[in-house]
């Protein structure tokens, strides 16, 4: 059984295996790259580069995923401490990391030395309202440090923006599913464009992700969308791409 296989390995080897692409967001304002989203891969010496939903759902499910989180946000900070660009970096966080109080100590020290606002933590929509009390508790002290919030595949689940509003996020993330589908369903259409208007008059930024051509950022752009992250953009990319990339 290969999910067995991935937990002991895990045990054994922790994070040393990782690696983090990094995918850039274009900011439609400023024409320009402004932040990129960290996106974590196992290099697996037998079994190759596993993408992260082969192993990140095995990993919330047998605890381990508090110290994949812990990693991903040291290296970032790492990164953004030793590149000369200034840009922000987007990573994703579960609510397993949310609910424990330890996470916000973490985070704390990891950021004393950086701009806190550099860093955006993606939470998905089902995510937050899972553990409400004490995830909702801990993302208002983490972002009294400065940390940013967005709302990660938004439409895919039940909450409403004016909630949201209330609660510590700044951005929300229209899911592929939508992006996708925005030139050739209706529907697919009304739902992006209304979302992106009572977002803005929130007065949340919107990104949408998965954005694979011209006309679809064209669209977006005519929405009032704020930045377009996707393959028209660029594909995720290792560190060494990423530096030579936004320099
Ligand atoms: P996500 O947060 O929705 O990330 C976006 C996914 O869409 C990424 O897949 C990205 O490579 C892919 N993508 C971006 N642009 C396009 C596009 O134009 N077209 C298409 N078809 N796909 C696009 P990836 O890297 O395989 O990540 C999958 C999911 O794994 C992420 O979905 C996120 O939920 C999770 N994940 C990734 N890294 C981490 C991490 O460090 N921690 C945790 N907890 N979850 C992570
Ligand atoms: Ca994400
Ligand atoms: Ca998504």
């Amino acid at each position: 059984n290969i999910n067995l296989r991935l937990v002991s390995d895990f045990q054994r080897v922790e994070c040393s295996q990782f690696v983090l692409h990094y995918q850039p967001q274009f900011s439609l304002s400023s024409q320009r790259i402004t932040h990129v989203e960290a996106l974590i891969r196992w290099q697996h010496p037998e079994l190759g580069l596993l993408p992260p939903l082969q192993f990140i759902p095995i990993l919330e499910e047998s605890g381990g995923i508090e110290k994949v989180t812990r990693w991903v946000v040291s290296e970032t900070v790492r990164l953004l401490q030793k590149s000369e660009a200034s840009f922000s970096i987007s990573l994703n966080i579960t609510t397993r990391d949310l609910v424990n109080d330890d996470f916000c100590a973490f985070v704390h020290q990891q950021v004393r030395n950086l701009e806190a606002s550099r860093l955006v933590f993606e939470v998905t929509e089902t995510g937050i309202f899972e553990d409400s009390g004490r995830a909702q508790q801990n993302i208002k002290a983490l972002h009294a440090l400065g940390i940013q919030f967005a709302v990660d595949d938004f439409g895919t689940g039940y909450s409403s923006l004016s909630y949201l509003n209330e609660l510590a996020f700044q951005e929300v993330k229209i899911d592929r599913s939508f992006v996708s589908k925005l030139l050739t369903t209706n529907r697919a259409k009304a739902i992006v464009r209304s979302t992106v208007q009572l977002a803005k008059e929130l007065g949340l930024n919107v990104v949408a992700e998965g954005v694979e051509d011209k006309a679809t950022l064209d669209s977006l752009a005519s929405f009032g969308v704020d930045r377009i992250q996707g393959y028209y953009i660029a594909k995720p990319m290792p560190e060494e791409e990423l530096s030579a990339y936004i320099s």
